[in-house]
């Protein structure tokens, strides 16, 4: 079935609100190259008000960064579903290795803060990926699929036809080192499978798998190309205006 292409971009820890600014501006003069594909950026909290606010009027949608699982209390520098919902924002990006590798970030948190997105109302993009030893140990099926599994358990079908996956190899990410789109598609098909037993076949066909990982204009055009990868998650590509909308106009 045809799933439309999902490319979001992950400021990371970048962009002053001047910046963000700045980068909206280079954004927006894009925005009418946007075409048939989904687009988001995810900036930092501090920006976000201004990012939603200066992207308002164009198909460019905003998510966050990470959530947490509460709706409020004693839980000193973290911001809830119900708060980024205020702010506007409509994904929110779960998971991330830098927060399972730097933060702590287990499968069972990321399955909170993405039951507590869904709940308030927001998409969750729900990151999954092996490190180079894991790949090296030949565990890239086990890992995702451990990942996988442990991030989305309990999630109704319904639920899980509103998410993204994203696929990012942590040895690609920031690095340089892209996985050929042969070595992404297999992981991509395979988590296919894996949501098609969590939740069925039919869902599993709708649920967008995005690839992240040292994506850029360059090589965007043939990791998009492949059947079971429908989007892309980016970091570095996604902070200057042209970079990010290279590889949208190259879906
Ligand atoms: C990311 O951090 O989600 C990512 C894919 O980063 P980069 O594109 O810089 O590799």
């Amino acid at each position: 079935m045809a799933r439309k292409i999902f490319i979001a971009g992950n400021w990371k820890m970048n962009n002053t609100v001047a910046e963000a600014a700045a980068l909206v501006e280079g954004l927006k003069a894009r925005a009418g190259d946007v075409g048939n594909v989904d687009v988001a950026v995810c900036p930092t909290f501090t920006t976000l008000a201004s990012v939603v606010a200066g992207l308002a009027g164009t198909p460019i949608k905003v998510g966050a960064q990470n959530v947490h699982w509460a709706a409020s209390g004693a839980y000193t520098g973290e911001v809830s579903a119900a708060m980024l919902k205020e702010t506007g924002v409509d994904y929110v990006i779960i998971g991330h290795s830098e927060r399972r590798q730097y933060f702590g970030e287990t499968d069972e948190t990321v399955n909170q803060r993405t039951k507590a997105a869904l709940a308030a109302g927001l998409l969750p993009i729900v990151c999954v990926g092996e490190t180079l030893a894991e790949r090296e140990a030949a565990k890239t099926e086990e890992v995702v699929k451990t990942q996988t599994e442990g991030g989305l358990a309990g999630l109704t079908a319904e639920q899980a036809a509103t998410i993204t996956v994203a696929y990012e190899p942590v040895w690609a990410i920031g690095t340089g080192k892209t996985a050929t789109p042969e070595m992404a598609q297999e992981v991509h098909a395979f988590l296919r499978g894996v949501l098609a037993g969590m939740f069925g076949q039919a869902v599993a066909d709708q649920i967008r798998i995005q690839y992240g990982g040292s994506m850029k204009p360059s090589n965007a055009a043939e990791l998009l190309a492949q059947p079971d990868i429908d989007g892309g998650l980016i970091g570095g590509a996604s902070l200057k205006a042209d970079d990010f909308f290279g590889i949208v106009t190259s879906a």
